[in-house]
């Protein structure tokens, strides 16, 4: 049979047969899983009226457009669909118990403290520790470990509640973004003293999207002005009727600070809890649940903390918790204490892991070693394709010349983002009188004062730019944009640099150097002041991780504000520890720096050495 031809392309048509494809996908997956040459899908795309590479991550409607124009039904999987396949593949259900009604026995509530900043999140979640923490056999000091158990006594009888030691909906939303469910539970801290506040509603409406009840706990009710009345008031607006007024919603007015009404307040969730949600889990399957926080430890290796959320977890199961696997070789519990198996709604702290895994990260227990081995390689590499997949070659300065000769491009286009309008403007002049030759095109798509956004990235991204940053660096996420979407961000302090750079690279002579690679970077939300110290920056790690000894800046409105600082110190709670990831809370000290204001940002990073493309 002659293959019949698609736009003028010929190509192996299909019959109408399903074609499934991971979500990101390129032409290339596609052409492989029909195979076809992947360039005869370039050029159907190219007839569709659509300039797509082989290589580069499209949009799902640009698969289920070609799948459509080639007789093919497209079906999109989403990553999380993809890991159900392969765990079914080794004959593992993950998320549902096991069993029938009756090998359900209940199970504490997890819950999740939520609300506005500086509200009293943190302040309540150790009131409660102090207060409620079942006493350990050796009456040990609680660890902080991610996560906790209190107990409280409700109709004479003692219930558990199980507390994420993560407050803010940040980790919430972060997990939940990954298809996990953590928390059964919000309780949402509201400042009586300051009403409902933007991150009170952002936290409310997370909650509700992930239909998780919620317990608001009125706070700072010691404090004067205080109104708890209004707040009630305030959040009938949202929904949330509190009970007094006939609605649904318990509200507790409390005080983290003098610890009073807290016992009120784990009644309310557990009733709430009890009316609400029918909470319970088979404890005596192969376990299964979360990674809530993992960290490397220079002594322990790789320790993560893990909530059980059905079956037994025990000392010698071989467990495998995202890309991560390995035997338990030992649990420690909130107080850290060893204990040799944790049931449902148990956080706990596993050592003999392999790798660090992520927060969020489901982790299950099987059989054999090798299984786990072998779904944790798959994960591996699925991410790894994923992010190579994503990787889409744009322009680069360094290969500028090679695409040029291709014919590829016939102009550069770029961005500029400077500290002031005096040095953008001159940065933009001096640009343009730049004897670029005949065949390239020097275009300045786009100006302006200020950081480099997530929206200079997306005009980068539209018409292949390259983005300069003159004194000023990326906010919020537009580096790891840049990262994903391949956009060469480059940052310069000197005018003369640019103009060598952008010139040399036209010439196709850039030299290959060292290039600054972004590890995370920090808010600053409080200050703390410490007469041995200096200033230590209490911040939310907002991207990436921080690791300790590393160098940074300092940034204040998009703007650098000091340089060569170095990550001299960093704590999370008590505990000095050499790494805090995305989503945590933690100190910073940055030496003998001690300029730090609240809302500035921290963003560290370090130097290597870029590779000849
Ligand atoms: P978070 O940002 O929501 O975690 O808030 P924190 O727990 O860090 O509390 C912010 C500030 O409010 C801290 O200085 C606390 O000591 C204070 N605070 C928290 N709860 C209370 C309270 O019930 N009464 C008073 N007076 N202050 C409180």
């Amino acid at each position: 049979m002659q293959a019949p031809s698609v736009g003028g392309v010929m190509l192996p048509r299909g019959k109408g047969e399903t074609v499934r494809l991971s979500r990101g996908a390129s032409l290339t997956d596609f052409a492989e899983k029909i195979n076809a040459n992947p360039a005869s899908l370039v050029q159907v795309m190219l007839n569709l009226g659509e300039m797509v590479t082989a290589t580069q991550s499209v949009p799902d409607e640009t698969l289920l457009l070609l799948g459509e124009e080639m007789n093919y039904v497209v079906q999109i999987v989403s990553p999380e669909e993809e890991d159900r396949e392969l765990l079914e593949s080794f004959d593992i259900e993950f998320g549902e118990d096991e069993g029938d009604d009756q090998a359900m026995l209940p199970r504490p509530p997890v819950v999740t403290v939520m609300g506005h900043v500086d509200h009293g999140k943190t302040r309540l979640l150790d009131a409660i520790r102090k207060t409620n923490v079942i006493e350990g056999e050796a009456g040990g000091i609680t660890q902080h470990i991610g996560a906790y158990q209190a107990a409280t006594e409700v109709n004479d009888q003692e219930r558990k509640l199980t507390f994420i030691d993560t407050p803010g909906h940040e980790a919430f939303t972060a997990m939940r973004a990954r298809g996990a469910k953590s928390t059964d539970i919000a309780i949402l801290v509201v400042a009586a003293n300051d009403g409902v506040m933007p991150q009170t509603v952002e936290a409310l409406n997370h909650a509700k999207a992930a239909e998780v009840p919620i317990v608001v706990a009125v706070n700072k009710i010691d404090v004067e002005g205080a109104d708890p009345t209004k707040v009630r008031g305030q959040l009938t607006e949202y929904g949330l009727v509190a009970e007094e007024y006939g609605g649904d919603t318990m509200f507790v007015d409390i005080s983290a600070k003098q610890g009073e009404n807290i016992d009120s307040l784990l009644e309310a969730v557990v009733l709430t809890a009890d009316a609400a949600l029918d909470l319970r889990a088979n404890p005596e399957q192969d376990a299964q649940g979360l990674a809530i926080e993992a960290h490397l430890d220079r002594g322990r290796g790789a320790v993560a903390t893990v909530l059980v959320q059905r079956g037994t977890l025990r000392v010698g199961d071989t467990m495998v918790v995202g890309d991560a696997y390995g035997r338990v070789r030992a649990m420690l519990d909130d107080k850290g204490e060893q204990i040799k198996e944790a049931g449902p709604a148990t956080p706990v702290l596993v050592l003999g892991l392999t790798n660090v895994p992520g927060a969020g990260d489901n982790f299950l227990v099987v059989d054999e070693d090798r299984t786990a081995r072998q779904i944790a390689e798959k994960r591996a590499a699925r991410e790894r394709n994923a992010a190579f997949a994503k990787r889409t070659r744009r322009v680069s300065l360094e290969d500028l010349d090679k695409v040029l000769k291709a014919g590829q491009v016939q102009q550069l286009n770029l961005i500029i983002k400077g500290d002031a309008s005096g040095s953008v403007e001159a940065l933009e002049s001096s640009l343009m009188q730049l004897d670029v030759g005949e065949e390239v095109d020097l275009r300045i798509l786009h100006r302006g004062v200020g950081a480099v956004t997530e929206t200079d990235i997306d005009l980068a991204t539209g018409s292949d730019a390259i983005v300069i940053g003159f004194n000023v660096r990326a906010e919020g996420r537009a580096t790891q944009m840049a990262d994903r979407e391949g956009v060469d961000v480059r940052y310069y302090s000197v005018i003369y640099k640019v103009i060598e750079e952008i010139e040399a690279a036209l010439k196709g002579m850039l030299k290959p150097e060292y290039e600054e690679i972004e590890l995370g970077t920090a808010e600053i939300r409080e200050i703390f002041r410490s007469s041995k110290l200096g200033n230590i920056a209490g911040v939310l790690i907002r991207s990436g991780e921080v690791r300790r000894n590393t160098k940074a800046r300092l940034l204040r409105d998009g703007k650098v504000v000091a340089e060569n600082l170095n990550i001299e110190g960093l704590r999370r709670f008590k505990d000095d520890v050499t790494e805090i990831r995305e989503g945590f809370e933690g100190g910073i000290n940055l030496g003998s720096y001690n300029d730090i204001k609240i809302d500035d940002t921290i963003a560290t990073y370090e130097m290597r050495e870029k590779p000849r493309s």
